[in-house]
């Protein structure tokens, strides 16, 4: 079947294979991506969680680093996709994190996030979740927890500090298809013949 979009997800370590089960669900096409070469064709691209200290040093190992930065779609980064993202690492995105930053004493945890536009909260397993220190002034908050942001929009990448793939809601998911969305329809017809 033709799927209106194909969207990797960075598949060097981590939760990636449970990214690609949502984004499955919600009917897109997915590949996994290892490579430079795997991002030719994809709208969007998904950095999973997992270790972040890991997946900059495969990135790096494989030139993914230099061809994440020059990859022109919206990225959805979570947890240590989020890590991977900021002004210490690829440095895409406006904010700065502190790894490891939330419950002490109590590593991982879930607790419902406050949504900005949704009246309903969204469950967040946080897993040794990083902490936004620093955000740009052009980075929009959606999520919250306890007043601190943990799902922010900076242009086209969304930043999630918890694991939005692995509870069966999938409005995280779905506002990064909408992202996409965007794109794909503004497409020019040129850009549609050259993929
Ligand atoms: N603590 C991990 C790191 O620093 C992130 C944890 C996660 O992705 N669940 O990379």
């Amino acid at each position: 079947m033709e799927r209106w979009t194909r969207i990797g997800v960075l598949a060097l370590q981590g939760a990636f294979r449970e990214h690609a089960r949502v984004l499955e669900r919600l009917d897109v096409a997915v590949s996994e991506v290892r490579l430079p070469g795997d991002l030719d064709g994809l709208d969007a691209l998904v950095i999973p969680g997992g270790e972040s200290t890991t997946i900059m040093r495969l990135a790096e190992l494989y030139g993914l680093d230099e061809a994440i930065r020059a990859f022109a779609g919206p990225i959805l980064g979570t947890c240590a996709g989020m890590i991977v993202l900021d002004r210490e690492h690829l440095d895409l995105a406006d904010l700065v994190v502190e790894r490891n930053a939330y419950g002490r004493q109590v590593a991982s945890f879930e607790a419902d996030v406050e949504l900005v536009d949704d009246p309903r909260p969204l469950r967040g397993v946080f897993i040794r979740a990083p902490r936004i220190r620093e955000l740009g002034p052009q980075v929009e908050v959606l999520g919250r927890l306890d007043g601190d942001p943990v799902l922010v929009r900076d242009g086209p990448l969304l930043l999630a500090s918890f694991h939005p793939e692995l509870t069966d809601d999938t409005r995280v998911h779905e506002r990064f298809l909408s992202l996409v969305r965007e794109r794909v329809v503004a497409r020019t017809p040129e850009e549609v013949r050259s993929r």
